[in-house]
């Protein structure tokens, strides 16, 4: 298979497989769930596969791999607003999360109480479960915000003694309804009572801006491929002296935070997405006004609901729903039509499961069902949102036919 950039304002991958070309027509609106690989990134990444070298080595090719990787870390830190000693590299946003959470519970020795909101994605969900310690879910408002309010209730009753060091897992955006969430307010609360908040921050990199001292959270994770960097690299980012104990021990790369040999080339592909990302962020604009007409486009033509929409959200994600048009039947039939897009939930084997987020937004289970997310992304024409809603036009007057 080979990879060609077609070129014009919005650079579209070409993917050509034995002769054929498969994606000059096809619409991506999947970004939400992986940003195809930018062309930077590409080159970056083959540069770096042939510096053949451990970064841990001394020797020349050694010092090269390393310059590498540290160029990365400079990158994300910049992207951040943080200092590059306070990166820590790992295998995606997943193992981010799961560093801080496992290893923040392990640093206070099991004594807090993890306190979960009710729309985080499964990597912070299921690794707060897993850490062994009690785990509190805070409840979301209808419009897909967290209950502040709820929060301070939680918090204001909090017995330290009993209850240990409350730490608050709070996403920056949410994966599936693009629903931004106030991050420093929360913080501020829970700092006040003596805790410490981690960020799934992995939907917000290069949507909206993130800085870690203005968002005043004490670990905050990022992943590669949401921005178009290559998948299966990502990074937490720890506040100096925050508790925390590494999950995966070795070697002791990554300030023994996260030991094995780091990924130099998909490292380097991180670090070229995130500048990229970075340079590009003014054409979240651009893909807001798209986002806006499908949304105004659909809602005028076909009454959809979308979800979330009076809260503040990420500009290149939509989500939204007609009653009696389930999920899996519009994915599969737009995904004949060529265009790509996702239900935002999770899907195995064809079946899309309920949506955890929705539902802590009180959507009503049958119009939940019927959800698809269509997100946009650094190689979106201007054309894909009048293709997206006419795609979906046609396929749901089918289904409804
Ligand atoms: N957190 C959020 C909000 C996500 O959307 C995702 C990916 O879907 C992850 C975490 C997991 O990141 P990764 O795929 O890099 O493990």
């Amino acid at each position: 298979m080979q990879i060609f950039l077609q070129p014009g304002p919005v650079m579209r991958p070409l993917l050509i497989r034995d002769g054929q070309c498969y994606s000059s027509a096809m619409i991506y609106a999947d970004h939400n769930a992986t940003s195809p690989l930018r062309p930077e990134a590409r080159a970056a990444m083959l540069a770096a596969l042939d510096l053949g070298a451990n970064p841990s080595s001394v020797h020349g090719p050694g010092r090269a791999a390393r310059k590498t990787v540290e160029a990365a870390r400079s990158a994300v830190a910049a992207a951040l607003g943080a200092r590059d000693q306070d990166v820590v590299f790992t295998g995606g946003g997943t193992e981010a999360s799961a560093l801080a959470l496992v290893g923040a519970v392990a640093a206070l020795k099991g004594h807090c109480t993890v306190l979960v909101s009710a729309i985080e994605h499964e990597a912070v969900a299921r690794n707060a479960a897993a850490t062994g310690v009690p785990v509190l879910p805070v409840g979301v408002r209808d419009d897909g915000v967290i209950d502040l309010a709820a929060l301070q209730q939680i918090l204001s009753a909090w017995d330290l003694d009993r209850q240990g060091v409350p730490l608050l897992a709070l996403m920056l955006a949410n994966n599936e309804t693009g629903v931004i969430q106030p991050v420093a307010a929360a913080a501020g609360r829970v700092r006040d009572a003596g805790g410490l908040i981690h960020c799934d921050a992995v939907q917000g990199l290069g949507k909206i801006p993130v800085n870690v001292g203005l968002l005043q959270v004490d670990y905050l994770a990022v992943s590669s491929h949401k921005i178009g960097g290559p998948q299966g690299v990502g990074a937490l980012w720890v506040r100096s002296g925050a508790p925390l104990l590494p999950v995966v021990r070795g070697g002791g790369q990554e300030r023994s935070l996260r030991s094995g040999t780091e990924n130099v080339a998909g490292l380097a592909g991180f670090g070229a997405a995130v500048r990229a990302a970075l340079r590009d962020m003014p054409d979240m604009t651009r893909l807001r006004a798209l986002r806006d007409a499908l949304e105004a486009r659909l809602q005028a033509s076909a009454g959809i609901v979308v979800f979330g929409q009076a809260a503040d959200r990420l500009p290149q994600t939509t989500n939204f729903a007609l009653p009696g048009v389930r999920s899996e039947s519009q994915m599969m039939a737009l995904d004949l039509d060529g265009v790509a897009v996702s239900s935002g939930a999770a899907c195995s084997s064809g079946k899309v499961a309920r949506s955890t987020v929705l539902d802590a937004m009180r959507v009503d289970p049958d119009l939940a069902a019927c959800a698809i997310r269509v997100s946009f992304g650094w190689n979106s024409a201007d054309s894909d949102a009048d293709q997206v809603a006419e795609a979906w036009q046609r396929i749901v007057s089918r289904i409804l036919a």
